[in-house]
Formats: structure tokens, sequence, C-alpha cells
């Protein structure tokens, strides 16, 4: 398990850490790592362009591929054109569902009131696009040079670590079921596994359930449990790329019932 774990932090350590999901891993890096590490293909890293896909088949001693075209133009480093997401502030309404679904908290502001996008933190991976309803948030180009090697390692590190800490922040936001959930569903499971096992970033701990609920539960409540809490992963999935009212019912009354088996407020 150890030298599957050093490999797959081998391979994250190459990739962009944009965590946009466009390699088809809509939680990030480190699940795609995870399935490079198994046998996935190495070449489908949009961000990171050919010079990615070289890398990871040098360090996979793999033959390598052509990586996946992005829709940019290629740079002078080989990767394609890096991009900003911008608000037109004075159309923004201030419904935050723009902050959740940013993996790496590049935007500030809080509800109902104009929100603003951290332009140095900003990765342009787009995913705060699609949940805008007053659709206010465009894409320009980075003007700031190409980074160098050393530049673009000190970046993916901290957009590492930021990720880390959104998906604390959100995890205990799921379970608290506080605010719209519009990112893909996560796999804590695996992030706060490898987060307890390397240094470089910092610990995810799993929120279970609200730390009010204290609640010993029989096999037959862990199981329903289990049973409601994959319900409505897959709804929240579904929900996430498409809006459907009979199925945020279905969520809501799931929610609920997760509720009364924890025993928490209804
Ligand atoms: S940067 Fe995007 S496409 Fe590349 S590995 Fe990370 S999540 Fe996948
Ligand atoms: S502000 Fe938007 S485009 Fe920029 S990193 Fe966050 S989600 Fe991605
Ligand atoms: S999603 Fe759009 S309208 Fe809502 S806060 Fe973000 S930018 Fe403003």
């Amino acid at each position: 398990m150890n030298s599957q774990i050093s490999l797959i932090e081998k391979i994250d350590a190459l990739l962009p850490q944009t965590q946009c999901g466009l390699c088809g891993h809509r939680d990030g890096c480190l699940p795609y790592a995870k399935s490079i590490s198994e046998g996935e293909d190495a070449n489908k890293c949009i961000p990171g362009g050919q010079p990615v896909a070289d890398a990871l088949a040098a360090l996979l001693n793999r033959t390598s591929m052509t990586a996946e075209a992005s829709v940019w133009p290629v740079q002078s480093d080989g990767r394609p054109q890096r991009m900003k997401a911008v608000i037109r502030e004075d159309e923004c309404i201030g419904c935050t569902k723009c902050i959740s679904a940013c993996p790496v908290d590049a935007i500030i502001g809080s509800g109902k009131l104009m929100h603003s996008i951290l332009t140095d933190q900003c990765t342009g991976c787009e995913l705060c696009i699609p949940p805008c309803p007053v659709d206010c948030i465009d894409l320009i180009e980075d003007t700031l040079s190409v980074p160098d090697e050393s530049l673009r390692i000190q970046e993916q590190n901290d957009l590492r670590k930021r990720y880390y800490a959104h998906i604390q922040r959100e995890e205990k936001r799921r379970i608290n079921r506080k605010g719209p959930v519009v990112r893909a569903d996560i796999d804590t499971d695996l992030f706060s596994l490898f987060s307890s096992q390397s240094s470089a970033v910092p610990v995810i701990q799993l929120a279970d359930k609200p730390d009010h609920a204290t609640v010993t539960m029989d096999a037959k409540t862990t199981i329903e449990l289990a049973k409601i809490r994959t319900q409505i992963k897959k709804l929240e999935k579904q929900l996430s790329v498409r809006t459907d009212q009979k199925k945020q019912l279905q969520l809501d009354e799931l929610q609920r019932q997760l509720d009364i088996v924890q025993g928490g407020s209804v």
C-alpha cells in the first residue's frame, strides 16, 4: 500500500493541480493520479498538455502518447494558454454558488453581496461558470509571463494545499447540509488516506456525522445509513450536472431521512 501511495504521490506531483476534472476525474488531480497508477492512460490532463504527458510516460516507463487537445492555443512552454476567470461584478447577485464550486478558494464574497475573484489564485479551471445563475463570469487570457519550472512547482504545491483546505471545509459543510452543493462528489476517503500519509498536504479529517450527534448505532442502522448516503451521493452527482425538480425532491427526502436515522435535527 505504501509503495502505491508513493507512486500516486510522484504522479500527482507532475499534475498541474488545477483540479478542473477535464481528465474525466471530476474530483481532481489525485483521483486521476491514482487511476494512472492502476493503468489508466497518462495523456488525459488537458491543462498539462504534452509536457505532462511526456513527464508521466518517463516516470512510468511507458511509451509517450499524444496529449488530449485543449481548446486553447499552445503557449511557449508547450502547455495550453493559461486563463483566468473574472466576474462582471455589477451583474453578480451574490448567490454564493461559485464559492463552493471553486476548488482552490479563489472567490471571495458572502450572501447577497457582490463576489470577486482573486486573480492571482485563479487557475482558469472554469468550474465556477456553470453554477452561476446569471452567467456573469468570463474567461480571459492570463497575460502574465509563463512561469519557469521552479515557480510552477511552487504554484502547484500551493494549489494542492488550497484544494485540501477546500475539501476539508466542503466535507464539514456537506455533512451539515449548509449551502448549495455544486461541486462534483469528492472521494474524500482517498484524499483523507493520502493526506494522512503525506507531509506535503494538510490532513483531511472525515466528518461522518455532526459532532453533536453521538449515537450508538447497531449494524442495521449502519447499513441503513450507508444505503441512504449512497443514494444521496448518486443524486447529488446527477444534480451537479443538471437540475431536475423530481430528483431534488427525492434528495430532500433522503436528507430528511438521514437526519432522522442519525438522530440529528430534522
Ligand atoms: S489538472 Fe485537471 S485534467 Fe489535469 S489531472 Fe488535474 S483535474 Fe485532471
Ligand atoms: S475562480 Fe473559477 S476559474 Fe478560477 S479557479 Fe476558481 S472556479 Fe476555477
Ligand atoms: S455564482 Fe454568479 S451570481 Fe452567484 S455569487 Fe458567483 S458570480 Fe455572483
